[in-house]
């Protein structure tokens, strides 16, 4: 008789082992942090001797669930805005509030919470992404449970690392400090490939390769996302990211929902792991990921839950079940994705995926004890047929709920025993939860009541100008003006020319001003080419001092470039009205008695209003800007004297009355 810490017995034994051996009734004993042996109930009573045996009543005895791809701190955010689409979810809610909320003390209890969760639903190891990853890791070693934490890192400004070399740093301690810790695995994680840049992916490569850990990242989420790579760089996502050197190293990639048979193969040759996420390709209409192409290639996918912003739970269950409905679904054919094979997507092939195969995953001897105990006893799972080794799994894919999980263990340590948790007091994470909800209501309710506090939540540089001197005229010819600027006293700085698109966003209450959204295509005359498109986001305010003469003196505009599409700003302000202007624009800076000026010659080309001439010029000081509006006017009448014309309302203003 060998003694060991535990053994289970009288359990129906779903090993999810390379040959799918089950027992029945089956026994497994556990000693230290490892799996000593599992069989038939007789033979494991018969050799080993148990300080502690626990007698299963006829529950389902399985390796624990591994939770592929998560960000499990945002359970602290979970509901906050959804039906959104993912741009204006990430963009345009998460990444503010996270600026604002995430802290060390955010991160670990969004972790202990998430990880109440997961234990609860069976889960024994998850694969994180966030930010502090540190206290991620921290929380789940004190919650007992098994993680692979990347640390994120990524080219904007994060809650923890005011750039990409500090979170790259960030990343190389926590590895180096983690890196043989029992429970937690650290990895890297560039966030994905639009928030990263060519630089970051082959930095965090190096890093990854350099401590041999993995590599956690987001590829090809979106059609919108394989798109854009397409245009800026020729090529789709995955051979983008294997030009970086990402793909020799350990990777774990999360959706891979728009990748084509060649990508595949190149993901396969990697030895890349897949994080299949259901729940949040569905909740985000992400699309369908080829999940039975990947696994016929032999990748090993595994399940993930995403984060639980966009699930919105962390129930492995669930995600098991959808995967196998979808696969049926999307290939029309309900031979797909048996459960058998769904459920070991969520075990030996996810641990697999995480580069954690050697440790878990399946209840076999040698690997540490991860384990859980399911109840199918329950109206909803009951009766149970034996008749073939398929009617198991499909009991627990198409029949089980998270909630029927009665026990777990992880590496030989009880986390949850007959429903109670063992490590994590939920009373008082739930309690302390509900104090940040309310803080981050009010931060939200304070934001949405001003399109100037939406626009500086997005982020990015915002530059405000103020006493703006500008005066329009409406002229019928243009070319005696180009005649005018010919003059002497007219130095001509610089020349250019290109097509405006303006976009402007109107709000029911009038005070907020107006936002423009202006693309920019520059003209080459010579090459008869669009050189160069910029966006930019102008949000002018009302006039606050009316008139000078005849020109303008005050209102305050800040200028932001447009990092996100038209439909993104027009989904995150959700203005009241829109106005739309292009025009063909000639503009000159000039040097006129020593002051530069710009000088816009407008083609209104929709609607069509004609000719446009505009003088403007710019000044912070209140005192200068009096000298300037009178030459901005001198210049006005010098430059439209033979139209005749006099000084007008702002075109806008003018389209929108109309
Ligand atoms: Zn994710």
């Amino acid at each position: 008789m060998q003694k060991v810490d535990t053994t289970f017995t009288n359990a129906f034994v779903l090993t999810m082992d390379e040959t799918m051996t089950q027992f029945s009734p089956g026994a497994v004993a556990v000693k230290g942090d490892s799996i000593a042996a599992v069989g038939m109930d007789e033979d494991i009573t018969r050799e080993f001797i148990a300080d502690d045996t626990i007698d299963c009543g006829g529950k389902v005895l399985m390796p624990g669930l591994i939770n592929a791809h998560t960000h499990v701190p945002m359970t602290l955010l979970r509901g906050l805005a959804d039906d959104l689409r993912l741009d204006v979810w990430l963009m345009g809610y998460m990444m503010p509030v996270e600026r604002e909320f995430v802290s060390p003390e955010f991160v670990r209890l969004g972790t202990l919470l998430a990880c109440a969760e997961q234990i609860r639903s069976g889960v024994t190891t998850f694969n994180d992404m966030y930010y502090f990853e540190e206290h991620v890791a921290q929380a789940a070693a004190d919650a007992g449970v098994r993680a692979v934490c990347g640390q994120t890192v990524m080219k904007f400004p994060a809650p923890d690392a005011a750039s990409y070399e500090d979170s790259l740093q960030m990343a190389r301690e926590f590895i180096e400090r983690w890196k043989d810790h029992p429970l937690i695995v650290p990895a890297v994680a560039p966030h994905a490939p639009y928030t990263c840049t060519a630089e970051i992916l082959r930095a965090t490569a190096e890093l990854a390769r350099e401590f041999d850990v993995p590599l956690h990242t987001h590829l090809s989420e979106t059609a919108f996302e394989v798109e854009n790579m397409r245009n800026e760089q020729g090529i789709p996502v995955i051979p983008y990211v294997k030009k970086q050197g990402v793909l020799e190293a350990k990777v774990i990639a999360a959706h891979c929902v728009h990748v084509d048979t060649g990508e595949i193969r190149t993901l396969m040759h990697a030895h890349a792991g897949i994080a299949h996420n259901p729940s949040s390709n569905l909740k985000l209409a992400s699309g369908f990921a080829p999940v039975m192409k990947m696994l016929e290639a032999g990748l090993n996918v595994g399940i993930g839950t995403d984060g639980p912003a966009s699930n919105n739970d962390l129930d492995m269950f669930e995600e098991v079940r959808l995967a196998a409905f979808i696969a049926k679904a999307v290939t029309n054919d309900p031979t797909s994705l048996p459960a058998s094979q769904a459920l070991l997507m969520a075990t030996r092939l996810g641990a697999r995926a995480l580069h954690i195969g050697h440790l878990t995953g399946s209840v076999e001897a040698g690997k540490r004890a991860d384990l859980i105990l399911v109840d199918v006893s329950p109206l909803h799972n009951a009766p149970s047929f034996k008749r073939a080794a398929d009617n198991a799994y499909a009991q627990i894919v198409y029949a089980s709920k998270s909630t029927d999980v009665t026990d777990v263990m992880v590496n030989g340590k009880w986390l949850m025993r007959d429903r109670q948790l063992l490590t994590l007091q939920e009373d008082e994470l739930l309690a302390q939860a509900n104090e940040i909800a309310k803080k981050i209501d009010a931060f939200l309710i304070e934001r949405e009541q001003s399109v100037l506090s939406k626009l500086i939540a997005l982020g990015g540089s915002l530059e405000q100008e103020s006493f703006e001197v500008q005066g329009k005229v409406k002229i019928a010819d243009p070319s005696p003006i180009l005649q005018t600027l010919k003059r002497r006293e007219i130095e001509i700085v610089r020349k250019r020319h290109y097509h405006e698109h303006d976009v402007y966003f109107f709000f029911d209450d009038p005070s907020q001003g107006r936002l423009r959204y202006r693309e920019d295509d520059f003209i080459d005359d010579v090459k008869g080419i669009v050189t160069n498109v910029r966006a930019r986001l102008t949000l002018i305010g009302i006039k606050r001092e009316g008139k000078f003469e005849e020109v303008l003196l005050s209102r305050s505009r800040y200028i932001a470039p447009a990092s996100q599409s038209l439909r993104f700003y027009r989904e995150y302000f959700k203005p009241w009205s829109e106005i739309v202007i292009e025009k063909d624009r000639l503009r000159w800076l000039i040097n006129y008695k020593n002051t530069e000026f710009f000088v816009n010659l407008d083609q209104m080309k929709e609607p069509q209003l004609g000719y446009y001439l505009e003088v403007k010029s710019r000044t912070w000081s209140r005192k200068d800007a009096e000298y300037k509006a009178q030459l901005t006017n001198e210049l006005l009448n010098l430059l439209s004297a033979s139209s005749g014309e006099t000084v007008t309302e702002d075109y806008i203003d003018i389209v929108s009355e109309a």
